[in-house]
């Protein structure tokens, strides 16, 4: 096992889009909770012996007190061996990014951040629901650099409403000139139970044409990697060697612990959920039985399918070594759909990998179809 996600399930308040498992809580129950997940570490300590990568994600993981971060980061610290951590990412809202916080987070080996920005467009961030603005984007920018957190990534949103290409390359300009390593890209989904959502089915907001969306992604794509980032997942952009050691796991399809209500992981071909309930998830724990709101143990079938589902979305693909030696089986033996596929040029063999052509991902749909 070499990657754990921990889920903080706290937010400040809640956004317009929001679909993830989080809610607006008292201290009391941040406490509380922090106290579980402590126990739920030590009750996972047999996953943790080979851990490589850290991700703590929510939620909002900012929005805990400092006493309560250093609470969890010494848990982590007494069952994690962070001489083996290669990268330790910590999500933050913009609006928490204090010299304080950032100290705390340096000094307990966090050396990725991920800053949920979205967008630096007054209009847009207010249709979101996010709290911030563009300054206070930039100044926590600033201090997480001067101290030394310049592993930092920018979460964006497109396809809003009716906007257009140059909104977001104005963003994109202003967070380049900031020096982030990596963005995270990825167009607005509305789910039924979101604000958005709820806007949506009384006629109140209308969504992009799907189009134009494939528009402005290719424009993306093109502007970013003109301008020297890396391409390589469908929605995901770095420097060079910056790449998301953690996310990678997910898209390798190989297995990850998680801890936390609502923390989802893969071990041994089934896929855990925790259980989306606080109480649920502190009863669970007491009685050292954790309370899952679902498992699913995949087939053979399943596998190989996931495989190439979450493969696909790098540019570099599903290595055929790779299929072969996890499964057993040749990948054309497996899915001879794939020769047509690559003769309507919508997948490529180099002889290596199986890909998507980089000028073809807004068609990936097309291709993920097949597996599904
Ligand atoms: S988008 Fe992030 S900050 Fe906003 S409500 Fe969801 S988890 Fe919280």
């Amino acid at each position: 096992m070499k990657a754990i996600y921990i889920h903080i399930p706290f937010c400040d308040h809640i956004c317009t889009y929001c679909d993830f498992y989080k809610m607006v809580a008292k201290e009391e129950l941040k406490v509380n909770y922090i106290d579980y997940l402590i126990k739920e570490l030590a009750m996972k300590k047999e996953y943790l012996a080979d851990i490589e990568t850290i991700y703590i994600g929510g939620g909002t993981p900012s929005s805990l007190s400092l006493a309560l971060l250093e609470k969890l980061f010494q848990a982590l610290v007494s069952v994690i061996s962070m001489d083996d951590v290669q990268e330790f990412t910590f999500e933050v809202n913009p609006n928490d990014v204090t010299f304080e916080l950032a100290i705390l987070l340096k000094q307990y080996h966090i050396n990725r951040i991920s800053l949920g920005v979205q967008s630096l467009n007054k209009r847009k961030l207010k249709m979101l629901g996010r709290s911030h603005d563009k300054k206070s984007i930039h100044q926590a920018i600033q201090i997480l650099r001067t101290t030394g957190l310049t592993n930092i990534n920018a979460d964006l949103i497109y396809g809003i409403g009716k906007e257009r290409f140059c909104v977001i390359k104005k963003d994109i300009r202003k967070l380049m000139r900031d020096k982030v390593t990596h963005l995270s890209t990825y167009s607005l989904i509305i789910e039924e139970k979101t604000i958005i959502g709820r806007q949506l089915a009384l006629g109140k907001f209308k969504p992009m044409d799907e189009d134009k969306e494939a528009n402005i992604y290719r424009k993306l794509c093109h502007y970013l990697t003109k301008n020297h980032f890396v391409h390589y997942e469908i929605s995901n952009f770095c420097h060079s060697g910056y790449q998301s050691k953690h996310n990678l796991v997910y898209w390798d399809n190989l297995n990850y612990i998680g801890v936390g209500a609502g923390a989802s992981f893969y071990i041994d071909n089934i896929r855990y959920t925790n259980v989306m309930n606080l109480q649920e998830y502190f009863d669970g724990i007491d009685k050292q039985e954790l309370t899952y709101l679902e498992t699913t143990k995949l087939t053979d079938d399943e596998r190989m399918a996931e495989e190439m589902i979450l493969g696909l979305r790098k540019l570099e693909g599903v290595k055929k070594d790779t299929f072969h030696t996890k499964f057993g089986v040749d990948i054309y033996q497996q899915y001879p759909f794939l020769s047509d596929l690559i003769t309507r040029n919508l997948l490529i063999d180099d002889n290596v990998f199986i890909k998507v052509p980089s000028d073809k991902l807004y068609l990936i749909n097309e291709v993920l179809v097949n597996f599904i």
